[in-house]
């Protein structure tokens, strides 16, 4: 057995783990868990020298003692505040400072006592969530750097509607939990990697967009009702190989990245804003995992209902309205009418806007517009509110290779069910859905150099800001996949006879 030492800051001090290559997940978890003095149901992440997030796991990569990872609690209760203790501190040298002022002037300063509500009314906002966080965490015996939760047993192939079920505890169990200003940061650029995070942590950072586009209190949104809407988005996203809640997530937040990097909430109403994220955020609703060639070939029950004009667009988004129909779940119940009926025709336009069939149609459009764009004018702002959909629907390739590539990875594992269906059914295959026919550099250099760049492109010149953000790391995908490319078919060469 091999064991690692693994070094990591944590809370300003320099420190180091060791574990064995048998040890489990569960443990290794726990044990930064520990280190870091965090309770259950806080979020923690790892932070390697690029300020990455990187897994804790038993395959973290070890390193030296000068390039020591970062340890961070990245959700916890009241960050940053001080505990019970600090409290009493503080109430204490208040008190004290009241009766020197007191002797001096001769009554408490009207500041004072505001001071003074102040700190009582903390120390009630503490105390209410204090004991939910500390039940059933330490030993009581003042060892708690040692204290360690069981390790979870693995749970047995649990039934959907029970998984669920548990993500909706956690979510609910940590969404009023603080995240980190660097978190939010990072949330707001498209270097954000979705493999680090949890499916009720995802819902949380969702949360978290929503809030910080100020969306509640725009639109008069209940957080019980916004929490139960973006729950039920996913359950409702299939456990299929890349059109999944990953990818929604993904989507959703390259959209919120967009709008912050190209400074749109002074360029757009937050109604529009609203729209954007929110088609994101339902663009897939329910997707089978086959495509609307599969769907209209196969002449399935979408493909009837919607006349063959993409039906995976028209169900998404239906199975959108769907959801908003419970009144539970419906963030948009306390608009105007007028204002549902905007909201609900700009969605409606966005999330068929992703069907590709559509693509040169739409980015013509754009282009048409482009060099005259202007702001105010309704039919301009539509056709940008579809581009800002479709770029950060395929907008893989414009993340880190290290997050991209599984994408890929999952979307080919989709193409290839499709293939091997249609041919068990004698329908026609599409050549890069083939697994007999595809190969990954190939599918990529095109589909980059034909559908990503011109689309990129094209948004850049109207956000010169995005030429680094987005269109520079496609340009080194494309480079990347152009050399495994052309590595393949030298290799072909030579084997070949
Ligand atoms: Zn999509």
């Amino acid at each position: 057995m091999t064991t690692k030492i693994i070094h990591f800051k944590v809370n300003g001090k320099l420190e180091t783990a060791e574990f064995g290559s048998d040890v489990s997940a569960a443990d290794v978890k726990d044990l930064f868990r520990a280190a870091a003095e965090a309770e259950p149901h806080h979020i923690l992440k790892m932070y390697n020298r690029e300020g990455t997030v990187v897994k804790i796991s038993p395959r973290l990569e070890a390193n030296s003692r000068e390039s020591y990872y970062r340890l961070e609690v990245v959700a916890s209760d009241l960050q940053g505040v001080a505990t019970a203790s600090d409290l009493d501190n503080m109430e204490h040298r208040l008190h004290h400072l009241e009766s020197r002022v007191l002797q001096d002037v001769g009554t408490t300063p009207d500041i004072m006592s505001e001071l003074k509500s102040h700190v009582e009314s903390f120390r009630r906002k503490l105390e209410s969530v204090e004991h939910l966080s500390w039940i059933g965490l330490f030993k009581d015996d003042g060892d708690q750097h040692l204290a360690k939760s069981p390790p979870k047993p693995r749970t047995p192939q649990l039934n959907v509607q029970e998984e669920r079920q548990q993500v909706r505890r956690k979510f609910l169990n940590i969404s009023s939990l603080q995240v980190t200003e660097e978190v939010r940061e990072l949330l707001k650029t498209p270097i954000f990697d979705n493999w680090q995070w949890e499916e009720a942590e995802m819902l949380v950072l969702l949360q978290v967009m929503f809030t910080n586009l100020d969306f509640l209190t725009a639109f008069h949104i209940e957080l019980e009702v916004l929490q139960n809407f973006l729950f039920e988005v996913y359950c409702h996203y299939n456990n299929i190989p890349f059109h999944n809640f990953q990818h929604c997530f993904c989507v959703t937040q390259m959209m919120y990245g967009l709008i912050w990097l190209t400074d749109l909430r002074n360029k757009l109403g937050r109604t529009d804003l609203f729209i954007m994220l929110t088609s994101a955020l339902c663009h897939d609703l329910d997707h089978p995992g086959y495509n609307n060639v599969y769907q209209i070939n196969a002449q399935t029950d979408l493909a009837l209902r919607y006349n063959d004009i993409s039906p995976l667009e028209n169900h998404h988004c239906a199975v959108a309205f769907g959801i908003l129909a419970k009144p539970e779940c419906n963030i948009l119940k306390n608009l105007s009418s007028e204002q549902y009926k905007h909201i609900r025709g700009g969605m409606i336009k966005c999330i068929l806007a992703t069907d590709m069939a559509q693509h040169n149609e739409i980015l013509n459009r754009f282009r048409s517009i482009q060099s005259a764009f202007d702001f105010s004018n309704k039919e301009h702002k539509e056709v940008l509110m579809k581009i800002m959909v479709k770029v950060s629907d395929i907008s893989n390739e414009a993340r880190p290779m290290a997050v991209a590539a599984p994408w890929l990875d999952c979307l080919l594992q989709e193409f290839f069910n499709q293939s091997d269906r249609e041919k068990q059914k004698g329908l026609p295959v599409s050549p890069f859905m083939d697994r007999d026919k595809v190969s990954k550099p190939s599918s990529q250099t095109s589909f980059i150099r034909f559908v990503l760049l011109p689309l990129f492109s094209e948004l850049s010149k109207l956000f010169p800001c995005l030429e680094q953000h987005i269109l520079e790391p496609v340009g080194r995908a494309l480079e990347y996949y152009s050399v495994m490319e052309k590595a393949s078919r030298d290799e072909e060469a030579t084997t070949k006879p």
